[in-house]
Formats: C-alpha cells, structure tokens, sequence
C-alpha cells in the first residue's frame, strides 16, 4: 500500500499515519520528523531548516525532494508506505510523480483529513508526545491515564515542538492554503484524492480511512 496522507497541521496525520502503520506492514515517513532529527543533530540541512520550521513557514522543495528521493530508497519503503507531510507543494507533489514513476511504482491512494481552521489552533497548541515512544497526547483532548506517565511505554518525560504555539499555528495554516492545498486538485485529478472527516473521534478516522483504504 502507498499512501500520502494530506490535511493542515494539527487534521491528525501523524496519530493515523501510526496506526496506518501498524494494520498495514507499512512505514511512515514524515518529512517533519527527518526535519526535526536534522535540526537536533545540527546538520547542516538542520542548521538552515530550523529557523524556517519555527517560524511556520516551508523549507525548500529542493532539501525536501532530496530527502525524500533517499528515504524513499530506503530497503524498509519496498513494502509500502504512507506519506505524513509530503508533498507540501506542486512541485513537490510533480516530482515524487516523477520518482515514483521511474520506479515503476503507483500511489494506491491520497487520503485528505478534512478539518475546520477553527479547531486546529487548539489542537496543536496542547499537543505534546513521549520523548520515548512517540504517543501522542494533548492537554485537554488526551492526556496520559496515569498524569506524566505515558500509556503506551511507561515513559515519563515528554516533549512539545518549538513550533506548535499559537503564533506559528497561524503562519503553519496559511502556508497549508497557500502552498499545500493547491495540490489536492493535482491528485483529484488523478483519480486519487478520497476525503475523511477529521472533525471525527480518533477511532472513527481510522475507520473511515480503513473502510476507504478497502475499495482501493
Ligand atoms: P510537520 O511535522 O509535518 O508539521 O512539519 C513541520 C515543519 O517542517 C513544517 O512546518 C515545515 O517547516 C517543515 N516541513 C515538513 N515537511 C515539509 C515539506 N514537505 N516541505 C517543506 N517543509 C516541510
């Protein structure tokens, strides 16, 4: 199965990439989390992301192509995978047509979280996750059963990105509808595109997005 899963910051992609995962054998690859890596490994591609990513706004399409092209590479991607956070841009989304191609491979689906502004502000200013693990929890929506231990792993430290604050929000969101968003149309286009509620409980997503991932 290769999917990309697409929707603002804050639909959920992240938490049913996971769980995408899991049911299907497949990897995730976020384009955020090999950002944030190179950041705390003060790469060189770190060092010139960082200011970038904090203020909200897209890194190049030339670093992220790069990077993508050589995880997608990778011996773990063969089964399939499901893509959090790339394409951000049309040419992003023209040029992992191309790779794709060149591999003699095709996209089985392009899932779209639908989810109102509104509610995304909120969301991700009370994320936070298991340093350990990566579960992810929120302040008022989801927090851990026990206080400050994580449900999954047991761990006991957390962390919040530098960039999920108010502020930033507002410039993540624009860049979505202006940058992001105009690629929906490229994969409608193909045939591809197939929208969910992101407005639902967790639980009900991945069942919309099981029950759509059926019919591919
Ligand atoms: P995410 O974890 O997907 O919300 O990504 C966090 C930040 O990393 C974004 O706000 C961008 O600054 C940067 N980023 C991640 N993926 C991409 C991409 N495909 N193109 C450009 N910038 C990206």
């Amino acid at each position: 199965m290769k999917l990309i899963l697409l929707g603002p910051p804050g639909a959920g992609k992240g938490t049913q990439a996971k769980r995408l995962e899991e049911k299907y054998g497949i990897v995730q690859i976020s384009t955020g989390d090999m950002l944030r890596a190179e950041v705390a490994a003060g790469s060189p591609v770190g060092n010139d992301a960082k200011a970038v990513m904090e203020a909200g706004q897209l890194v190049s399409d030339d670093i992220l192509v790069r990077m993508l092209a050589s995880r997608l590479a990778r011996s773990d991607a063969a089964n399939g995978f499901i893509l959090d956070g790339f394409p951000r841009t049309v040419p992003q989304a023209e040029a992992l047509d191309r790779m794709l191609e060149e591999k003699h491979l095709r996209l089985d689906a392009v899932i779209e979280l639908k989810v109102d502004d509104a509610a995304l502000v909120d969301r991700i200013a009370g994320r936070f996750t298991c340093a350990k693990c990566g579960a992810g929890y929120h302040d008022t929506f989801k927090t851990p059963v026990h206080t400050g231990v994580c449900d999954s792993c047991g761990a006991t430290e957390f962390v919040r990105r530098a960039d999920d604050n108010r502020d930033t929000v507002v410039a993540r969101l624009d860049a979505y509808h202006r940058q992001t968003a105009p690629i929906i149309p490229h994969y409608a286009a193909a045939g591809l595109l197939r929208s969910v509620d992101g407005m639902a409980e967790i639980d009900d997503v991945t069942g919309q997005i099981t029950a759509v991932l059926a019919l591919v």
